[in-house]
């Protein structure tokens, strides 16, 4: 059985990048009828930020990602927080000792730096490897008895992985070609650190291999990580998973990584759901007006083209379509205008009822002296021009608020000498009437008599009504809105005038 799952480090809140990963091992594991879990790599306990592994949880419930084992999920394969899993850690690491495969390391971070600082002077990088180890202060080149000491005498260290020197080994990417590399070149990285907390490598590699996980869908940064994650599956003596990299999302001009930044400057959000942290609170899709079906099909297509006929899919109807085979390598750029466009076409396939149910109290506060039927009306009015689900506010405020300004340059574009003339005329026109419904006819009536053009009218009549010259059909606006209502706000436009 395939078993996928979702790894990330709770060090600030999920990004859509890591959203996308999360998706698609999701995808991946249930086409295959597989499992997909959540596991919270948090040994990094510098870097961790308060409230990360709620925005991550979160933000997979909104956007319906779930996970049938993770860290509020209890399954065979726990506990799903690295900080909670020290002893199966110092377990494997003792194994990897026993077998020679690691040492002890008790160099001093002043010592490395000076070697460090010494080599890249050459312009050389230093690596502590198989070249230089036994030159260096570890368990190698030490009796067991001074390793004893030094340990006994809290000297602090560190265990690497003892890379064999010189060996050509292969890894494999599902998109790419295989890479080839010497272990000559690799690091002998450290897989306790001396805080006693594994590496991201160590952890990850043990939690994987022991939570049975078949296919590692992760991000492209960590591809140069996979040599080194294939050597300790090696040192383990264990079956590597399949790894697949996913191309990086790119910012909309197609330079570099999708940043928190770019959505800051270029005004989209980056998270799925808002951040709140001490001092700032950003706003996420769900905040910016998205459904969260909207943005799960428009994330599916960063990196990922099955089709070029449809482009509208529930997460449900992604399941069956997702193949490896259908992914690119070549980075993502992401593109607001269309994700808002995606969303939109989410926002038409709602039922007027399930529309009016999302709405936010501000809006039902307003629209409480409409009878229901009413309701449903102006949203059938409006649905066709939602982008977003918060853009009911401006298509449906003014149905219970009149119109407290007006652009300069929709005035401009109704202004003629008969301007005043024309709104007393649209004034008597629509109080002599007992019945709304014909009002069009008269207006067109009218128009004809004086010789005033049709659609001028209607354009005056739409500002007065909606404070704009765009909006839904103005007579059904002003059946709803009633008689009343109308006049007065005609009554404004000609004083404002
Ligand atoms: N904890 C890593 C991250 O946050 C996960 C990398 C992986 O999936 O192996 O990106």
């Amino acid at each position: 059985m395939e078993r996928l799952r979702f790894a990330p480090s709770p060090t600030g809140p999920l990004h859509i990048g890591g959203l996308r990963t999360a998706l698609f091992n999701y995808l991946y594991a249930l086409k295959n009828k597989g499992q997909f879990i959540l596991r919270i790599e948090d040994t990094d306990q510098n870097r961790i930020k308060k409230g990360s592994e709620k925005h991550i949880v979160e933000s997979l419930r909104w956007c319906g990602i779930t996970y049938s084992e993770g860290p509020d999920k209890k399954g065979g394969f726990g506990p799903y927080r690295q900080s909670e899993r020290g002893a199966i850690y110092s377990e494997q690491v003792s194994t990897l000792l026993d077998k020679k495969k690691a040492y002890y390391a008790f160099d001093s971070s002043e010592s490395l730096n000076k070697l460090r600082e010494e080599k890249e002077a050459n312009g050389e990088k230093f690596l502590y490897s198989s070249q230089n180890r036994m030159l260096l202060k570890n368990s190698l080149n030490m009796s067991k008895k001074d390793v004893d000491f030094l340990i006994k005498k809290k000297v602090p260290y560190v265990i690497r992985l003892k890379v064999e020197g010189n060996k050509t080994l292969i890894c494999k990417d599902e998109l790419r070609n295989a890479i080839s590399f010497n272990s000559r070149d690799v690091e002998d990285k450290i897989l306790i650190k001396s805080d006693g907390f594994p590496t991201y490598h160590f952890a990850n590699v043990v939690d994987d291999h022991l939570m049975k996980i078949t296919t590692v869908i992760r991000g492209e940064e960590w591809l140069p990580s996979l040599p080194f994650h294939s050597l300790l599956y090696e040192a383990f003596n264990w079956k590597k998973p399949k790894f697949l990299h996913l191309p990086l999302i790119l910012k909309p001009t197609g330079k570099g990584k999708l940043s928190k930044r770019d959505g800051e400057v270029e005004g989209f959000p980056v998270f799925p759901i808002k951040w709140v942290s001490k001092n700032k609170n950003i706003c996420g899709y769900k905040e910016k007006g998205f459904l969260a079906s909207g943005l799960i099909n428009y994330i599916s297509q960063l990196g990922w083209s099955f089709t070029k006929n449809k482009e509208i899919y529930s997460l449900k109807g992604l399941i069956p379509l997702f193949e490896i085979k259908s992914l690119q390598k070549g980075g993502a750029k992401f593109d607001y205008e269309k994700a808002k466009w995606v969303n939109a076409k989410h926002i038409q396939a709602l039922s007027i009822e399930k529309l009016i149910s999302l709405s936010d109290s501000k809006i039902k506060k307003g629209l409480a002296v409409f009878k229901p039927e009413e309701i449903y009306e102006i949203y059938s009015l409006i649905k066709e021009r939602m982008i977003l689900l918060s853009d009911d506010h401006s298509l449906i405020s003014f149905f219970y608020k009149d119109p407290q300004s007006y652009l300069a340059s929709d005035i401009k574009k109704i202004n003629s000498p008969t301007l005043v003339a024309t709104i007393i005329n649209l004034e008597n026109l629509l109080s002599g009437l007992d019945n709304i419904k014909i009002l069009k006819d008269s207006i067109y009536n009218y128009c004809k008599d004086e010789g005033v053009k049709f659609g001028h009218a209607l354009k005056i009549l739409r500002l007065a009504i909606i404070g704009s010259l765009s909006g839904p059909d103005i007579i059904k606006v002003l059946e709803l809105i009633g008689k009343i209502s109308a006049l007065r706000r005609l009554k404004n436009l000609k004083n404002f005038i």
